[in-house]
């Protein structure tokens, strides 16, 4: 069986066994399979919090990255300064083309005319990039978010990208969340404590429950990084 083989068979063991394990034995056996070849995307979320507290007690070496979208709260650079600064890291950044730019390309206000084509440049297009050099991925969705990700595995196939997508997070509650927050008085992002229950970009997020102020007056309800597929057996 050659290396790759090996992973693969490891990885679906794996997949088959992770809803049953605690979150901890969970990321010490996703690291042992992916080692190096794996990227913990961060958003600066309260989940992102969490995520990169439980990834550095695993593996003190985790690769971290995040997509700066040009259009990120003062708040939210506020919080990747404050955990790169509590875990002495440096994230790596992924960015889409310049602001002035797409204005150029694609006329004023993308993200009002066309958010799918404005988070596509500004969010996809350069996960896509920073996916090129891995193996698997790591996320903070969890089910309890919205209809659209209740049906998230804890590790599942990423097939728009190649590549295997790991949600730690996925059974966790709200409550769960803050209450590990609060436990290792971790570093959050202050908007949460304004009514934002999630927080993207400037342009396209408001106050509200959830993921209620996302996009709000359109139908979009993600950004089109997290498209969750069944696992392998159920393809
Ligand atoms: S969240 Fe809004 S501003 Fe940000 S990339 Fe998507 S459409 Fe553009």
């Amino acid at each position: 069986m050659t290396h790759l083989e090996q992973r693969l068979a490891a990885a679906g063991d794996l997949q088959h066994r992770a809803e049953g394990l605690a979150t901890e034995q969970f990321l010490m056996e996703l690291v042992k399979v992916f080692h190096s070849r794996l990227l913990v995307a961060c958003s600066f979320q309260k989940e992102s919090s969490v995520l990169m507290d439980l990834m550095l007690r695993v593996d003190p070496n985790t690769r971290f990255v995040t997509l700066d979208t040009g259009l990120l709260f003062p708040e939210t650079h506020s919080t990747w300064e404050r955990l790169e600064e509590r875990y002495g890291i440096r994230l790596e950044v992924h960015r889409g083309i310049d602001l002035e730019q797409q204005r150029l390309l694609f006329g004023d206000e993308l993200w009002r005319t066309d958010p799918t084509a404005c988070c596509e440049i500004r969010k996809v297009a350069p996960l896509t990039a920073a996916l090129s050099t891995v193996d698997a991925w790591v996320s903070g969705v969890r089910r309890e978010q919205s209809v659209e990700r209740r049906s998230t595995k804890r590790l599942a196939w990423d097939p728009r990208n190649g590549l295997w997508k790991a949600n730690p997070l996925a059974g966790w509650t709200e409550r769960d969340v803050w209450h590990y927050i609060r436990e290792h008085d971790l570093p959050y992002n202050e908007l949460h404590d304004r009514g934002y229950g999630s927080i993207g970009c400037t342009h396209c997020t408001l106050p509200g429950a959830g993921r209620e102020g996302r996009w709000v007056g359109t139908r979009k309800q993600e950004c089109g990084l997290h498209r969750e597929i069944p696992t392998v057996g159920d393809f």
